[in-house]
C-alpha cells in the first residue's frame, strides 16, 4: 500500500471533483477522469489519453490506482459457481464468489481482511479481524471478476468475509460509487447487504434510503441459542434487533430476508421453527433456510435434508420460507475457508 498518495478510485465523485479543482483543472476533468477510473478502468494514468500530460504528472504525484491480483481462481464442475483468492496491495488475502442464477449473474464480496463477530460456524472469523476494506478494494472484486470472466454482475451481495455494517463508511461509499451513473452504474436494488445484527448501524442505514436488500443472519430466534452461537447477540438482543427490522421494513419498504442455517441439534428442531412464528409471524419478510457449511475447525453440521424438513416445520405454522440453492459445493464457495488455507 502507497501511504503517501491517495486511493483515487475509492473516493466519490464530488470529492474526486474538488480535487481536481484544487489541482487548479477545469471541473469537467472530473468526468473524464472518473470515466476512465470506473468505465475503462485503467490501471495507469498515463493510459488517459484526454487528458494533458502535465495533469497526469499530477495526478501520478498525488494519486494512485489501486489493483488487487489473483491467488487463486477455483471453478466448480457441478455449475458455473467460481471462486477467486484475490491478494490486495499489502499481501492480505480476501475471496469472491461468482454465482449464475436464473435472474442472471450475481457476485458475493468481502468487506473486512478477517471479522471480528466470532460467529461460532463461520470460517472467517477464526483468525480474528486484521482490516477493514476499502472502498477501491470492493469495487475492484467486481472490476477484475468482470474482466477475467467476460460477464457482467448484475447483482451484488455483501456476504463474503467480514461484517458491512462494522465497516459502514467505507461500505457506504462504496455502495454510492457503484451506482454512479458514471461508472458501474448498478442499481442498488440488486444489492443485499447481510448483517450479524448491529443494531445502531440498521437504524442508521435505513435513514439513508438507498433501496438495498437488508438480509439479517438471525440463526436462532431465542436468546440463549442465538447468544451462544452469535456473540452479537449479548450486545443486542432479539428483540431489539427485530425492532430494528421492523424501522427498517417502514421507513424504506424493502422485505427483509433472514438468513437461518440451520445447525443439527442447535436450532432445528419443530420448537425452533414455532420461536420464529412466535418472532416474526404477520412481519412481511422472507426465510431463507441454509445448511449450516461444515468448516474443518468446528463440529456443527447437517444438510439438505434437515433443511427441508425445517422448512416444513415453518409451513406448519403458515410461514414461508426457500432453502437456499446449494452453488459451488465442490469448490468450498462458502466465504472464509479458502483465505484460512493462506494465512496460516
Ligand atoms: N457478517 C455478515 C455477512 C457475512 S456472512 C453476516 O453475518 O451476515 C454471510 C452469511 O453466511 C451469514 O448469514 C452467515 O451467518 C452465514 N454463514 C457463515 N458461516 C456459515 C457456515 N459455515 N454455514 C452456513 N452459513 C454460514
Amino acid at each position: 500500500m502507497n501511504f503517501e498518495k491517495t486511493d483515487i478510485l475509492s473516493l466519490e465523485f464530488e470529492k474526486l471533483e474538488r480535487e481536481v479543482i484544487a489541482l487548479g483543472e477545469a471541473k469537467f476533468r472530473a468526468s473524464q477522469l472518473f470515466g476512465w477510473l470506473h468505465e475503462k478502468r485503467v490501471k495507469s494514468f498515463d493510459e488517459m489519453t484526454n487528458l494533458s500530460s502535465s495533469l497526469r504528472d499530477k495526478l501520478n504525484e498525488r494519486f494512485y490506482i489501486n489493483q488487487i491480483s489473483v491467488s487463486k481462481r477455483l471453478a466448480s464442475n457441478k455449475d458455473n459457481t467460481v471462486k477467486y483468492l484475490y491478494e490486495l496491495s499489502d499481501k492480505n488475502h480476501i475471496e469472491t464468489v461468482l454465482m449464475e442464477y436464473d435472474h442472471g449473474t450475481s457476485l458475493c464480496i468481502s468487506t473486512q481482511v478477517g471479522c471480528k463477530m466470532g460467529c461460532k460456524f463461520c470460517a472467517s472469523t477464526i483468525a480474528g479481524f486484521k482490516r477493514n476494506l476499502t472502498p477501491s478494494e470492493m469495487l475492484l472484486q467486481i472490476y477484475e471478476t468482470e474482466k477475467l470472466e467476460g460477464k457482467k454482475v448484475q447483482s451484488l451481495v455483501l456476504m463474503g468475509i467480514g461484517e458491512p455494517l462494522d465497516n459502514f463508511d467505507n461500505v457506504i461509499s462504496f455502495l454510492r460509487l457503484l451506482s454512479d451513473k458514471r461508472g458501474k452504474n448498478l442499481s442498488l436494488r440488486h444489492v443485499s447487504l447481510s448483517t450479524c445484527g448491529i443494531v445502531p448501524r440498521i437504524k442508521e442505514l435505513a435513514e439513508l434510503e438507498l433501496g438495498i436488500t437488508l438480509s439479517v443472519s438471525l440463526h436462532a430466534a431465542n436468546d440463549s441459542t442465538r447468544s451462544k452461537i452469535m456473540p452479537i447477540n449479548n450486545k443486542y438482543s432479539i428483540s431489539e434487533l427485530i425492532k430494528a427490522c421492523k424501522e427498517y421494513f417502514s421507513k424504506t419498504g424493502r422485505r427483509i430476508s433472514f438468513e437461518y442455517s440451520v445447525i443439527d441439534g442447535v436450532n432445528d428442531k419443530h420448537k425452533n421453527a414455532e420461536e420464529i412464528y412466535k418472532l416474526l409471524g404477520g412481519f412481511n419478510c422472507h426465510i431463507n433456510i441454509i445448511p449450516v457449511n461444515k468448516i474443518k475447525e468446528r463440529s456443527f453440521t447437517s444438510n439438505r435434508k434437515s433443511a427441508n424438513a425445517f422448512k416444513k416445520y415453518l409451513e406448519d405454522f403458515g410461514m414461508n420460507a426457500t432453502v437456499r440453492r446449494t452453488l459451488g459445493s465442490d469448490i468450498d464457495a462458502a466465504c472464509g475457508q479458502l483465505r484460512r488455507e493462506y494465512e496460516i
